[in-house]
């Protein structure tokens, strides 16, 4: 609480003015060696960083609370704050100190927020920050615009709001920014997205979303007169995006993105649709656990290089259904195979991160480490060349791109001394012999001892005073000290500067020129320093293009070299793209699931074989829990994407047709966060699939139908499956327990079943894992429920149960037409309980009466219950 009465303190007043601008933002105020946050900010920062808050001195009549954190540790706290989704505004003293009249200036020079993280510290090797602006466009059309503030290009798509989650998953952004115009409805919609939780969400002004200002600024930083080469004119709602877009990273940047100079547009068309729950059911990038490894990209990615990573990351999350990129990527591979890999490799080894490097230079950003760790890459790069000389064109084309731009790696060399500060404040960056004025200033200081002595010796000569000493103190600088006795020999030009008991001390003109320049040469020799590296960095700016274009062209060969060696060391093949329908793998394995089994020496890996065809396209899979089935399906699918995005697959051989998506139904977890059961949700992707599949999809089916009753499910899953197999058509895999779907390709000869095998040995199981044609022949549930460790006495009455259970299916009707129109089923009345709760009046029931009241309903309710839940499931038919 303040007292209006009392002014703020000067300080108070500054500090109050710059937060003014930072409503949101936690506001890391530099006080000499600390970043100092205030009142609210400061009780956040102490609850989230765990650091002391204080009370310090009154401002406006009210205590001062306040929370401080050490200036040169602050990047360990920003990556906190960071990861709990915080912002942070970095203010800086840009006023002289020394001639400050009240507090010295101050101003926010950076914004780190978390989709425009520049730091390498804060940023992960492997991992993009982006920020995605949406915009909510007329019919509420959305525009996006993306981009990663350390790399050189914008993205724009375009989508209808029930897309947007889609989009945003496979953006997977940091941060998200909006409209501040943007309806309710829509706001609603955005931050209810299911990936919302891992993301910063905040506000813009609303005319900052606007498509012309958009237009202009995408324009300028093309250096183009129209965006029409880029496909991106008529995109207005993405332009909109864009403009915002832009507007935050240089308010987050305190300066313009000179580095941008690419926009690239993305439609829903152009990519394999790989939805979140495909993402997550192949586990790509995470497990399903959530955590990074072991997945698909922690298996491929033996990158050299984060960049490689990051590359090899968006390949993997962006498959083009056009096949021209991922064959040329073939063609590459095959070629490196043949051996060039491991000397491009060992070359890869160790260096820095170009991208990031450039685009730090460009927000001038960049340290002094960081130069010399580019500089010593450039030098590298050079030995990559002649490697790639004559090689297949797409890496003849690379040697080109991996040319280092001329006198960059030179002029690095000569301006930064080989091992510099961690900071240009700390001095020591500049290399010496790169500025004479600077190495002068250097001179003086290291030359001080020599250059006293010398004086001292030269001046014993002159006045034949042998016990003359030149020396230095704090309080009264340099001194020629002189004692008592020897005074009547000092020279007219001697000033006298201090008394002392014994002896006198005087200064010379020669001396005091000296200190003048000793004392404030270590001063003005940073100055110099951060002048220097003021100007270096303007001569850098004009490397920057082709650092970028050097810095992708360095990712991609990266990012191939690794494909190269997986593909050596897992023994993969190469796919064959064929224009007709067909999905057919020889020998196809599962790389996670090998790789794991390798490391756990938990037996071989059993290869599979798979056709689907125009003929036939779908596959009813069966076979005992743990038999494979899951592993199987996913094979194919993770075969299928890896084929698509142009690396070679785990497989003996495979041709693959034209391929538009891959949609998966798998397993189950309520999704709490967004109130849905898991019968819910496992209906909600099902349905996506029905309307989004096309006969160019391929259709993983797990157990669909087990989160509700035996009748519902079996009648869903047959209904889902004759949908898949009449009207959608996709590629297929519906892998099942319901026997009764079997029959299924009885009458649906585009179907056929199959089976993962196995076999018994007493009362055991062994899994075979081997792909058989034809349904199983029975279900193994108790055998695994056995090897899972259930006590005998469960096991025993299971078993017993079945006993039962099947000699009574026997005596039943044999069959069910699953697949004939649904009889309607007589349902027992439920008024007989009604008519019972109405004649109750609670208020007339003892407590004793009301509990006998109740079990009487619930007898009657049981009574009146609809046949399927009280009569056996024909699935449980032998
Ligand atoms: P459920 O019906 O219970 O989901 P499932 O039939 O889908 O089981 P999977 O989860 O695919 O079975 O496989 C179970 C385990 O069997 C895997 O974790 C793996 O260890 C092993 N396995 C699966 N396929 C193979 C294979 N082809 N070769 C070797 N081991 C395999």
């Amino acid at each position: 609480m303040t007292d209006t009465d009392k002014p703020h303190t000067p300080m108070m007043a500054q500090y109050l003015g710059l937060k003014a601008d930072y409503p949101d933002t936690l506001l890391f105020y530099r006080m000499g060696d600390f970043y100092e946050l205030f009142f609210a900010d400061a009780e956040k920062a102490a609850r989230l960083l765990n650091i002391t808050l204080t009370q310090r001195g009154q401002s406006a009549g009210a205590p001062v609370v306040m929370a401080g954190v050490p200036f040169h540790a602050v990047e360990t706290y920003l990556a906190r704050l960071i990861k709990l989704g915080e912002s942070v505004a970095i203010c800086e003293q840009v006023g002289d100190v020394a001639t400050a009249k009240g507090p010295v200036e101050r101003k926010v020079v950076r914004v780190v927020t978390p989709g425009t993280l520049t730091d390498l510290e804060l940023l992960g090797d492997k991992t993009e920050s982006m920020l995605l602006a949406v915009h909510q466009g007329a019919r509420n059309h959305c525009g996006l615009a993306w981009l990663s503030v350390t790399q050189d290009e914008v993205q724009l798509a375009e989508c209808p709001p029930d897309e947007l989650a889609d989009w945003v998953s496979r953006i997977s952004p940091g941060e998200l920014i909006y409209s501040a115009g943007a309806t309710p409805a829509f706001e609603a919609r955005l931050r209810n997205l299911p990936v919302a939780g891992q993301m910063s969400i905040s506000v813009r002004p609303d005319w900052q979303f606007d498509a012309g200002l958009g237009q202009r600024k995408l324009l300028d930083h093309l250096q183009a007169a129209s965006l029409a080469p880029w496909q991106a004119q008529d995109l207005l709602q993405a332009q909109a995006a864009a403009s915002a877009l832009l507007a935050y990273a240089e308010h987050t940047q305190g300066r313009a993105l000179t580095h941008i100079h690419r926009v690239r547009v993305q439609r829903a068309g152009e990519l394999i649709d790989l939805p979140q729950s495909t993402r997550r059911n192949l586990e790509l990038l995470q497990t399903l656990r959530g955590e990074d490894a072991p997945t698909l990209f922690s298996l491929l990615d033996t990158c050299m290089t984060g960049m490689g990573s990051r590359l090899l990351k968006s390949w993997l999350t962006s498959i083009r259904r056009d096949r021209s990129e991922a064959q040329q990527r073939l063609n590459a591979i095959a070629v490196l195979r043949d051996g060039p890999w491991t000397k491009l490799r060992e070359q890869l080894k160790g260096s820095t991160d170009v991208e990031r490097i450039t685009a730090r230079i460009a927000l001038r950003q960049v340290r002094p480490r960081e130069l010399v760790g580019l500089q010593l890459t450039l030098q590298k790069t050079s030995l990559l060349t002649p490697v790639l000389q004559g090689l297949e064109a797409s890496l003849t084309d690379m040697a080109h791109r991996l040319q280092p731009p001329k006198g960059c790696a030179e002029l690095l060399k000569h301006a930064i001394a080989p091992e510099p500060a961690a900071l240009v404040r700390d001095g020591g960056v500049i290399a010496s012999g790169f500025d004479a004025d600077l190495d002068e200033l250097r001179a003086i200081q290291t030359n001080c001892d020599s250059f006293l002595l010398d004086l001292e010796t030269r001046e014993k000569a002159r006045t034949g005073i042998a016990n003359l000493r030149v020396q230095f103190n704090r309080v009264h600088g340099f001194f020629i000290e002189v004692s008592q006795g020897q005074l009547d020999k000092v020279p007219d030009d001697y000033r006298r500067r201090q008394t002392l008991k014994n002896a006198e001390r005087f200064i010379t003109p020669e001396l005091k020129a000296f200190e003048d320049k000793a004392l404030s040469a270590q001063e003005r020799a940073l100055a110099r320093e951060k002048w220097l590296y003021e100007q270096l960095l303007d001569q850098l700016q004009p490397f920057v293009p082709p650092l970028t274009e050097l810095a992708r062209a360095l990712a991609t060969l990266d990012a191939l070299c690794a494909l190269t060696e997986r593909s050596l060391t897992l023994a993969w093949c190469a796919p064959q793209f064929v224009r007709e329908p067909c999905l057919d793998i020889e020998a196809g394995r599962h790389p996670v699931v090998q790789a794991r089994l390798a490391e756990t020496s938990a037996g071989a890996f059993i290869a599979n074989d798979t056709h689907l065809g125009p003929k036939q396209r779908m596959q009813i899979i069966t076979g005992p829990n743990m038999g494979g089935k899951s592993t199987y399906m996913r094979q194919i699918a993770v075969i299928t994407l890896l084929a698509s995005m142009g690396s070679y697959v785990p497989a003996k051989r495979c041709r693959l047709g034209p391929i538009d998506a891959i949609h998966t139904r798998i397993g189950a977890a309520d999704d709490l966060a967004n109130a849905q059961s898991t019968f819910m949700l496992e209906m909600t992707e099902a349905a996506q699939i029905l309307h989004a599949a096309t006969p160019n999809s391929l259709v993983l089916m797990d157990e669909i139908g087990r989160g509700t009753s035996t009748f519902d499910g079996l009648a869903l899953a047959s209904a889902i499956a004759t949908q898949l197999h009449d009207k959608t058509q996709a590629y297929t895999l519906f892998a099942t327990h319901y026997f009764e779907l079997t029959e299924f390709p009885a009458d649906h000869h585009g179907a056929v079943n199959v089976h993962v095998s196995a076999a018994e040995s007493g009362r055991n199981i062994v899994f075979l894992h081997e792909i058989q044609p034809g349904p199983a022949s029975k279900s193994y549930g108790i055998q695994v429920a056995r090897l899972a460790g259930m006590p005998a006495a469960v096991l025993n009455q299971a078993r017993q149960t079945l006993e039962a259970l099947e000699a009574q299916a026997s005596t039943q009707q044999a069959q069910i037409d699953l697949f004939a129109l649904p009889e309607v089923t007589e349902v027992l009345s439920n008024s007989a309980v009604d008519m019972a709760l109405e004649a109750i009046n609670p208020d007339d029931l003892s407590p004793r009466e009301a509990l006998e009241a109740l079990y009487q309903l619930k007898k009657m309710s049981h009574a009146a219950q609809p046949p399927e839940m009280t009569t056996p499931a024909p699935s449980l038919r032998a």
